[in-house]
């Protein structure tokens, strides 16, 4: 099997598994417990916040471990925007946002906010200019996310926050497709906030992050033991934080190399298909682009079609992203790209990863040549 779906998650690590088994298997001691064994659970956790800190160029106080990219997200567009708040209720966000955000903003529009949903261009980068446009003094919070995960785009987030500091708005950045897999440094992009998950970067589901920058006002949204600083209650996931850690350790040391080879492949693969066959188009943009992700449309042909098509021969991607609840099978980052609906509704998402080799893609090639070639398109 190739699997070429890993932006929709990544399997674990073979060595964080090895990390977080005894978590599992011996070490089960509450972190707030203050015998021994419940001090040796808190210490992991805070060995897991110092390496999950490292990666982003954040201090460790700085860290609120959470149970994914989703509440992450929830807990900066919430934290930052409780009910009723008269004097600042504007939120600005983008049209390509995940619907973690997306979602969080239509609910907080029941809650007294107004949302203005930025457009993209055609490759799906927002314009600084319109960020400045849409900012008034009510503006609470500013959410762009760092990359698209259906079309890859990188956002202009360092020139964005620069907006934001000119105008004192909190900036959150949704970065649960760029942490660990391009380098990512919270000073360098200048946000206030920003959402981390570890099953994106070889590490387990449910367990992620927000990034929050010390002296920012966040509300919590879950109350109870105080852990997390107060901002989120509850029991620790010992093992899935000590795993997490171990993939953010394990994604600084290959970032790098990683990105470059796996940005060579994608372009290669990006050519091989434009050369090939003549009804493909790219969508996203060709330069700043995750490494990993290569989203084409093929005129006249159903993606839907195609991903069937691909499995038949043991090949997996995707129409798009996992987790949309995609209407008529159409895309709303592609439909905001002013994509036509022939080419939003050909489109097929392939995301590569650390194991992805040279030999996977030449086959992934030759059989979307054959498949194209069967459905007569030109
Ligand atoms: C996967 C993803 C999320 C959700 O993260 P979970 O940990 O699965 O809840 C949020 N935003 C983006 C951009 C994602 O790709």
């Amino acid at each position: 099997m190739i699997y070429l779906d890993y932006a929709a998650t990544t399997p674990i690590h073979p060595e964080v598994t090895k990390e977080m088994l005894p978590f599992i298997n011996e070490y089960f001691g509450n972190p707030s417990s203050i015998y021994e064994c419940g001090r040796f659970s808190k210490t992991a956790i805070e060995v897991s916040r110092n390496k999950v800190a490292k990666l982003i160029g954040a201090d460790d106080d700085e860290i609120v471990f959470t149970s994914g990219g989703t509440e992450a997200d929830n807990l900066a567009l919430k934290g930052i925007c409780p009910p009723r708040n008269m004097s600042r209720n504007h939120i600005i966000t983008s049209v390509i946002e995940h619907h973690a955000v997306l979602e969080t903003c239509n609910f907080l529009k029941t809650t007294g906010y107004e949302i203005t949903f930025l457009p993209v261009d055609e490759y799906g980068l927002v314009r600084t200019k319109d960020v400045e446009e849409a900012i008034t003094e009510k503006t609470a919070l500013l959410s762009i996310m760092h990359a698209n995960n259906e079309i890859g785009t990188i956002e202009p987030i360092s020139e964005i926050s620069q907006i934001a500091k000119k105008y004192r708005v909190y900036f959150h950045t949704d970065a649960v497709q760029t942490v660990g897999h391009i380098p990512v440094n919270v000073n360098d992009l200048g946000v206030d906030l920003l959402s981390i998950s570890a099953h994106k970067f070889y590490g387990p589901k449910g367990i992620g992050a927000l990034y929050v920058r010390r002296g920012t006002e966040l509300y919590s949204f879950l109350h109870g033991g105080g852990q997390e600083r107060g901002f989120r209650a509850g029991t620790e996931n010992v093992a899935g934080l000590v795993g997490f850690g171990k993939a953010a350790e394990l994604a600084l040391q290959n970032m790098d190399l990683e990105a470059e080879r796996l940005s060579r492949l994608r372009d290669e693969f990006i050519r091989g298909i434009l050369y090939s066959i003549e009804s493909a188009h790219l969508n996203g943009h060709p330069v700043r682009r995750l490494p990993n992700n290569v989203n084409i449309s093929i005129d006249s042909v159903d993606g839907e079609t195609i991903v069937i098509m691909l499995d038949s021969h043991n090949i997996c991607a995707s129409t798009g992203s996992a987790c949309s609840s995609r209407s008529l099978g159409l895309s709303h980052v592609l439909s905001s790209l002013g994509v036509s609906y022939e080419k939003n509704n050909g489109s097929v998402r392939f995301s590569l990863v650390k194991w992805t080799s040279e030999e996977d893609i030449e086959k992934v090639l030759n059989v979307l040549r054959d498949i194209v070639a069967t459905l007569k398109v030109r």
